[in-house]
């Protein structure tokens, strides 16, 4: 049986150090694993690094698709619902609840509560009986609406992330893949490199895109692609998740070898693996473009050269 190292610290992995690794993060429901990619140390560290921001980021679609994880749940985030500005808490399956009653004045005296349970609303109003009651006031309960919860994208979830971090999270994850798909690591050292070194000192090879490729339409799958290009002389890698958010990246941009294709396509709800149909074309001289149109992604040590 051949020895298999960490392919980020080069330990050679026994029964001792090996992990395993998500080849898909957990967080967005994958399931594919392999124990011959990271020690446990690495494995640790890149995903108190990387694993966590990319979870993070990808939360809001983890929650909407409802997504089981192998490992913990997917979080409860706030967000602020736009029609009336109330703070929300969003649950899984996109179940939204109110952070605090809101309370609306109406004519005659009468006050509406909404709350997101019965209890909340009696606490409200028993709050809100002994402040009027105090001022000599009736209060007249003119509607109570309780246990209030909805289904719909009416909310806005302002987060701020790592870019770096976010990036570096998605060349994980096209590293794992090439790596256990038994692509040549000696071909990708560079992105190796990358993923080693601290985050000011960055090649700027990845982006995240604004438009998704969506082979599969309004379905959440994930796509993950991995193509070698002889005549274009590059190995380049395209992410997407849910069907909603893309990532690239040039692995290589001096790529002599043979033409070959890795794929996966994840379907993170039903947790089945779907063949790939489609077509997937990168061009290279489009993607450098790309990765030079993201502010604060490209190199600032000039590496970008062919
Ligand atoms: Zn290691």
């Amino acid at each position: 049986m051949p020895a298999y190292q960490c392919y980020l610290c080069d330990d050679v992995l026994n029964e001792h150090n090996r992990s395993k690794e998500h080849i898909l993060p957990n967080s967005i429901g994958g399931r594919l694993k392999s124990d011959r990619l990271l020690c446990k140390t690495c494995n640790t560290t890149t995903g108190q690094l990387y694993d966590d921001v990319f979870a993070e980021f990808s939360v809001i679609w983890a929650s909407k698709h409802h997504i089981q994880r192998e490992r913990g749940n997917v979080p409860n985030f706030k967000a602020i619902r736009i029609s009336d500005g109330a703070e929300i808490v969003v649950k899984p399956g996109w179940k939204i609840e109110l952070l605090h009653p809101v309370i609306q004045y109406l004519s005659g005296n009468a006050i509406n509560i909404t709350s997101s349970s019965i209890q909340r609303h009696n606490q409200e109003l028993a709050r809100l009986k002994k402040e009027y009651l105090k001022d000599g006031w009736i209060l007249d309960v003119l509607q109570t609406v309780a246990d209030h919860t909805e289904r719909k994208v009416d909310f806005l979830s302002d987060r701020i992330f790592n870019q770096d971090l976010l990036v570096r999270a998605a060349c994980k994850i096209f590293a794992n893949f090439y790596i256990y798909s038994d692509g040549d690591i000696r071909e990708i050292h560079r992105i190796i490199t990358f993923l080693k070194e601290d985050v000011e000192n960055y090649y700027g090879w990845f982006c995240d895109l604004n438009w998704v490729h969506s082979h599969y339409g309004e379905k959440p799958y994930h796509l993950l692609a991995i193509r070698g290009d002889r005549k274009q002389k590059a190995i380049y890698a395209y992410l997407e998740i849910f069907g909603e958010k893309g990532f690239t990246g040039l692995l290589n941009g001096q790529y002599q070898g043979e033409d070959f294709q890795f794929d996966l396509v994840y379907d993170p709800v039903g947790l089945a693996t779907i063949p790939f149909d489609g077509q997937l074309y990168l061009d290279k001289s489009q993607l450098m473009k790309l990765i030079k149109a993201k502010p604060g992604l490209t190199s600032s040590d000039n590496s970008l050269k062919y």
